[in-house]
């Protein structure tokens, strides 16, 4: 059997009303939800993808505060599909902003019409799946349900927010917001006091930011971390030329590094040099900026505690460099290995710490209590704004499915399955939930998400094809592929530093959020390495998947 190329049409309800069956339904349009459309729509599926938010975008739709923009340099951070979309968009900058990203990720969906498959504001809030149909049932927030055969679940590593976790929000009489649902709206805070509690990735983009018009900033920060200075700049037309140029030497140059970034191997284990050369290479990475300070610099950073101290040491220089105060500098320098915790990259961030106008407010030992009626309140100290900002993070990868009902064969719910955390196939499939497929779901490979997307869309739509080939219509891993995935998950974290991160409360073992079960959130082993997992299991013939008939299944 071949698989066609024109797009099935989706069946209408029987009074002609909008068609409410799909070969699939996606839920989320961010980048992980426009890259699959693209692909089932090449295999000729029908396609419904249902989206929260009233645009394309996911975390970039959303996380629009002041500050925010990627992590990634540009250059990696595309889609990789389309030569036509390579050839008519360049970045502007080393590191793109929000509003960019989601200029970018509009451009996508009208570039190739894929609006008239998105419905947008219709958060889905169950996913059922029927053995006696082999069907899932997708209701969205506003009772409207979908049938499909295949549910692919795009909805983003980082995507539910942490809500304050503090009494008191409604008695708080200024404004407040929350990094992760940021109004469309401009916020104003000119002439305003200022609190910002949380100083992860996003608390520390959002600082610098605020700190140019407000009154006063309060930074308030539980544990500090090591934030490393992007170093962004323009991109100039030569090198936007050079970019677009390159465009595919770049992406299989990120395919092949660790994080998927698109950086040289580093030469030299830090123990390979004598301390004068250590610091020449460290300094050299810390004027490069950004991952390749981690990266680039030396090749044993994140397996050598030695290494990582003498790293971490350098960092700790710079802040006491940096930081005028030596109170707050010390404040400031983490006392756990470089990377336990995903570090943030910085603009003027330590800088920002001088100003008159900032203040650092350390809540290790003294937490808040509660939000009062005129601000914060901690054990021993009321603090009044007129806004206060939560940047206090994500519910990481297994959140977007855990706050839905979603359900496998025989009613299991994700919940059930993941009680003791998650556990999956490739971070793709999980035993017990037939034709469900997650992009960038819990243990997939933690790095630069676009090309662990693209890897993934393109397995997701090798599987299906393999499916229309041998006449099955129902597939799962088996629960013997999931237990091993969990256990090479582990076994690739215990091998790194980044094992050290449960005690200083990390999100990659779920340790953000009391009570959430401790247990590898990604699979730490690289990506270059996962991703030959991934064609591992392709080249097998899908060891480690069952696939079946329906009709099979049912007699
Ligand atoms: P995060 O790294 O989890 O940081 C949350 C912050 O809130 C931490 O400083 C945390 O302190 C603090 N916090 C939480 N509860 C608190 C409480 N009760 N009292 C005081 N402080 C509290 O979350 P995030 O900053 O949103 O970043 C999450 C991830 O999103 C990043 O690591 C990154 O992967 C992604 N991100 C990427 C970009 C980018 O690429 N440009 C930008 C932003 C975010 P503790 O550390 O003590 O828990």
């Amino acid at each position: 059997m071949t698989t066609s190329t024109a797009t099935r049409p989706a069946v209408s309800d029987a009074d002609g009303t909008a068609p409410t069956d799909f070969d699939t339904v996606v839920i989320g349009a961010g980048f992980g939800g426009l890259r699959m459309l693209h692909e089932l729509r090449q295999l000729g599926l029908s396609v419904k993808v249902l989206e929260a938010g009233s645009d394309v975008g996911g975390t970039w739709y959303w996380n629009r505060y002041p500050g925010a923009r990627t992590d990634t340099e540009s250059w990696a951070y595309i889609m990789n599909f389309s030569e036509e979309l390579k050839a008519d968009w360049v970045w502007s900058e080393r590191y793109p902003g929000q509003a960019e990203v989601e200029r970018y990720l509009q451009h996508v969906a009208d570039r190739f019409d894929m609006r008239r498959d998105i419905q947008f504001n219709s958060r889905v809030t169950a996913a059922i799946y029927d053995d006696a149909t082999n069907r899932w049932t997708i209701t969205t927030e506003a009772g409207q349900s979908f049938t499909c055969t295949y549910l692919v679940s795009a909805s983003g590593v980082l995507s539910v927010g942490i809500d304050p976790p503090f009494p008191g929000l409604d008695s708080f009489t200024g404004q407040w917001f929350q990094t992760s649902s940021w109004p469309k709206q401009p916020v104003d805070f000119t002439g305003k006091r200022v609190a910002v509690v949380g100083t992860g990735a996003t608390g520390v983009q959002v600082i610098p930011e605020v700190a140019h018009t407000a009154a006063h900033v309060t930074v308030f920060q539980r544990t500090p971390n090591y934030v490393i200075p992007a170093r962004n700049h323009a991109l100039t037309d030569a090198q936007r030329a050079e970019v677009q140029r390159d465009y595919d030497k770049i992406w299989e140059k990120s395919r092949a590094q660790v994080f998927a970034f698109p950086m040289n191997p580093a030469e030299h284990a830090m123990t390979d040099l004598r301390p004068d050369q250590q610091q020449r290479v460290l300094e050299a990475g810390w004027e490069t900026g950004g991952f390749r300070f981690v990266f680039e610099t030396f090749n044993d950073l994140l397996v050598n505690e030695e290494s990582n101290q003498i790293a971490a040491e350098f960092i700790r220089n710079k802040i006491r460099t940096i930081v005028k105060d030596p109170a707050t500098a010390e404040l400031l320098c983490p006392n756990y290995p470089l990377f336990a915790k995903r570090p943030p990259l910085g603009h003027f961030y330590y800088e920002t710490l001088n100003r008159d106008n900032v203040t650092l407010v350390d809540v290790r030992d003294n937490p808040i209590r509660e939000v009062t009626p005129r601000g914060l309140r901690t054990g021993t100290d009321e603090y009044e704004f007129d806004i206060i900002i939560f940047a206090v993070g994500f519910d990481v990868g297994t959140g977007a499915l855990s706050h839905i009902d979603l359900r496998g064969s025989g009613g299991q719910t994700i919940t059930e399955k993941w009680a003791a955390g998650p556990r999956t196939h490739l971070g793709i499939g999980v035993d017990g939930f037939p034709n469900m497929f997650m992009i960038s779901g819990p243990q997939s490979a933690i790095a630069n998400i676009p090309v662990i997307i693209d890897n993934t869309v393109d397995w997701i739509g090798k599987t299906i094809t393999f499916m229309r080939q041998h006449g099955y219509d129902r597939m799962e891993p088996t629960p013997e592929a999931c237990a091993q995935w969990q256990e090479q998950c582990n076994n690739d974290l215990d091998a790194t530093i980044l094992a050290s991160g449960e005690e200083v409360g990390s999100y990659f073992f779920g340790a953000n959020i009391p009570g959430k079960p401790r247990a590898a959130v990604f699979y730490f082993g690289g990506a270059a390495r996962y991703m030959q997992f991934c064609t591992d299991v392709v080249d097998s013939d899908f060891k480690g998947i069952s696939f079946s008939a329906f009709s099979e299944s049912t007699t």
